[in-house]
Order: C-alpha cells, then sequence, then structure tokens
C-alpha cells in the first residue's frame, strides 16, 4: 500500500478523506481493530447512549464512499508489529503489509482498575460501539449504577442514566469534578448540576476494590464505605494505544512524539489524535496529547498536504465539547498551567463562561450554554489577547 493507515476511528477515517480530497491517487488502505465502518466516537456517551442516535447516523461516510474511492477497509485486525526497515507492519493474525507510508492513527484504550473484582461482569468502559451495546443490553435489570470517574465520560454518561431513571453514584479521586480540563469554577457548577438531577457524588475517594459473585455486586471506596452496585462504568482515562511503534524504536514519551507535521522518529511514520505528543503553540510550547475530534481531523489534513506537496505546519486552536442534561460546554483553549480564573455571567442563570489566564494571556474559555462566549473565546485565544480584551 502506498499509504497504510492503522486505526478506523476518526483519525484515520479522516487521513484517507483528506487525502483523496487533496486528489492523492495512490493505493490506500485502513487497518482497524473493530468491527465497524468508521464512526464518531463522541456519540456514545451520549445521543448513541440515550438511544436517540441510531448507530448508522454516527458513521463518517456510508459504505458506498470507501468504494467509490477506493479506500480498502480491513476491519476487525489489529497491527502488532512494526519493522521501519523493510517498511511493514505485522497484523495480530500474522499477515505482513508493506507500505510507503504509516499514518498510525490507533488511538488509546480505556485504562482499566487494577483493583481486585476489576474484570467481574457487569463493569463497563466507554469508549467503543461494543462498550455501549453491552451497557445497553444489560440496563433493563439494573437500577443501581456505580461511575467510576469525573472526568467528561463519567459526567456524560451519569446525565444519561439520570434521564433513564437509574439510581447513579459518581466517584471520582480527585476533590473537584473535571480537574484534569478545567478549574474550579466549572468543577462547582457541574457538581452542583449532577446533584440538583439526584447524582450522588462522592470526591476524593477511590475504588478500592469490586466484589460480586461473577457480577458486580458493590464497590467498595478508599475511604471503606460500600455501595450496591447493578453495574460499573469506569471512565478514568485512556491509555494511548503506541507499544508497537516503542517496540519499533520510536520516541515515545507521552504517546507516540510527532513533530509539527505529525512525523515520528520512524522515517515515513506518522502518528496522529490521542495517541500522538505534539508540541502545541497553545500548550506554552510544551508537547501535549490532545483526546478531540477537532484535533485530530486537522491533523489528518496536516498528514495529507504533507503527502501531497503542500505541506504545512499543525497549528490548530484546540477545541472540544461535552453535553450533559440541557447543558453544552463548549471549550476552546488548553487551561493547564492557568493562574486566574475569571467567571462572567452567572452561573445560576446557566449560561456563563470562564475564561482562564496564565501571565496575564487568555489561554482558554469554557462557554456553558453561551455560543457567543465560545466563539469570541476562540479569537480571544487564537490571538493571545490580554486580560483587558475581557473589557472591550
Ligand atoms: P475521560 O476522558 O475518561 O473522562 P479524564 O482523564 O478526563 O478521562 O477523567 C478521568 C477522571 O477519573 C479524572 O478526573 C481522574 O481524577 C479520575 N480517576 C482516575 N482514576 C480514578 C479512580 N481509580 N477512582 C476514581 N476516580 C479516578
Amino acid at each position: 500500500q502506498d499509504v497504510l493507515i492503522v486505526g478506523g476511528g476518526q483519525g484515520g477515517a479522516q487521513t484517507a478523506i483528506s487525502l483523496r480530497q487533496l486528489g492523492f491517487e495512490g493505493s490506500i488502505t485502513i487497518v482497524g481493530d473493530e468491527v465497524e465502518l468508521p464512526y464518531e466516537r463522541p456519540p456514545l456517551s451520549k445521543e448513541y447512549f440515550a438511544s436517540e442516535k441510531t448507530f448508522d447516523r454516527l458513521h463518517l461516510r456510508p459504505a458506498a464512499y470507501w468504494q467509490d474511492k477506493a479506500v480498502t477497509l480491513v476491519s476487525g485486525e489489529t497491527v502488532v508489529g512494526l519493522d521501519p526497515l523493510a517498511k511493514t507492519a505485522r497484523t495480530a493474525s500474522g499477515d505482513s503489509l508493506s507500505y510507503g507510508v504509516l499514518v498510525w492513527a490507533a488511538g488509546g484504550s480505556p485504562r482499566r482498575l487494577t483493583c481486585d473484582g476489576a474484570n467481574l461482569a457487569g463493569v463497563h468502559a466507554v469508549r467503543s460501539r461494543a462498550d455501549i451495546d453491552a451497557i445497553l443490553g444489560e440496563l433493563p435489570r439494573v437500577d443501581r449504577v456505580v461511575i467510576v470517574g469525573g472526568g467528561y465520560i463519567g459526567l456524560e454518561a451519569a446525565a444519561v442514566l439520570r434521564k433513564l431513571g437509574k439510581a447513579v453514584t459518581l466517584v471520582e479521586a480527585q476533590t473537584r469534578l473535571l480537574s484534569r480540563v478545567a478549574g474550579p469554577a466549572l468543577s462547582a457548577f457541574f457538581e452542583a448540576e449532577h446533584r440538583t438531577h439526584g447524582v450522588d457524588i462522592r470526591l476524593g475517594q477511590g475504588v478500592d476494590r469490586l466484589e460480586g459473585d461473577a457480577r458486580i455486586s458493590h464497590v467498595v471506596l478508599t475511604g471503606g464505605e460500600k455501595l450496591a452496585a447493578d453495574l460499573v462504568i469506569v471512565g478514568v482515562g485512556i491509555t494511548p494505544n503506541v507499544a508497537a511503534l516503542e517496540r519499533a524504536g520510536a520516541t515515545a514519551t507521552n504517546g507516540v512524539d510527532v513533530d509539527l507535521r505529525c512525523r515520528t522518529s520512524l522515517s515515513d511514520v506518522f502518528a496522529i489524535g490521542d495517541c500522538a505528543n505534539q508540541i502545541n503553540a497553545y500548550a506554552g510550547g510544551e508537547r501535549t496529547r490532545i483526546e478531540s475530534v477537532p484535533s485530530v481531523s486537522e491533523q489528518a489534513a496536516t498528514v495529507a498536504r504533507e503527502l501531497t506537496g503542500q505541506g504545512r505546519d499543525h497549528d490548530a486552536l484546540p477545541w472540544f465539547w461535552s453535553n450533559q442534561y440541557d447543558l453544552k460546554l463548549q471549550t476552546v483553549g488548553l487551561s493547564g498551567g492557568f493562574d486566574q480564573e475569571i467567571v462572567r455571567g452567572d452561573p445560576a442563570s446557566r449560561s456563563f463562561s470562564v475564561t482562564y489566564l496564565r501571565g496575564g494571556r487568555i489561554i482558554a474559555v469554557d462557554a456553558v450554554n453561551a455560543a457567543k462566549a465560545f466563539m469570541r473565546g476562540r479569537a480571544l485565544v487564537a490571538g493571545g489577547a490580554g486580560v483587558e480584551a475581557l473589557s472591550d
């Protein structure tokens, strides 16, 4: 194959789409371990979980598209090894695939709990269609759910499960929700919202062990409390899928290191998406791994441009979204390392924004039911505006 893409998610699919859009005529194969056509992952913890969208509507392109564009899809297959000198990739079923260029878009695997009972039936991750289908299959017999992790995944799952009338307890190891991605004001707002909607929240506690006779029955917290549970959802982040690249000698710190054109340290091997660690101007010039659809789509376009002789450095403004209840959170920029947060509008009105600054510069904005604040935030973050811009 001229271009072999590993990973049939948003990044892999978008690389092929962008290549064809830019007129690339070489052969393209996407190898992915899921059996589905490439699909959007964000709705898995939102509309698909709530049965508001059927799976067909998550497909990034209809089946005919891939045929028309001569993109070969190999599904249900995992790439386990790489020989960067011979330029071949080895699959779990023993095939060897040769490539001119390899694009690694293998994403991440949900982190599992490591405590006793972590593998009991009824303990689920939220990452793939199969995960959600398994949960939905069990839900009719489930009353009490314990969610481990108060990031986007845990909170979005909590919102859906409350809508479905389940009793939900959410356990977060840190002393506030969303601590990896947001500041205390936003954490406090979402905590209050979830409590109002009936979610029982335990902060500053981890899971000591899961108990049950084959199937989960109780979650024991590090503080000693024992919660009855018919089902457990674990949303404690991902581990980047880069083991094969590392074994092949690629430089990997947190995920695999890539340059601004998304090249790894191995020649003709690119990496994009959740598994790629890239210097980012919006992270103060540090390397960062961004888990977001807009970012990986831009990285896919960066690779496609590079391979069609129109290369330019990736410099996309990071942005994110989350839907919980009737709340639409939109985030622009990366707030990590902020030294000041300014709340604008009244959180009690359920429409407000939080602006994050570092050294007097606006680095990120969280907008809750505030599309205009988000749009304005994009310009402010992109322009590296100072605090005075807020009073304009
Ligand atoms: P995701 O995208 O899965 O939501 P995040 O990293 O944004 O991932 O959020 C995961 C959350 O889970 C973090 O707030 C983290 O503090 C929390 N967490 C991690 N491990 C545990 C644990 N063992 N028990 C409870 N919370 C945990």
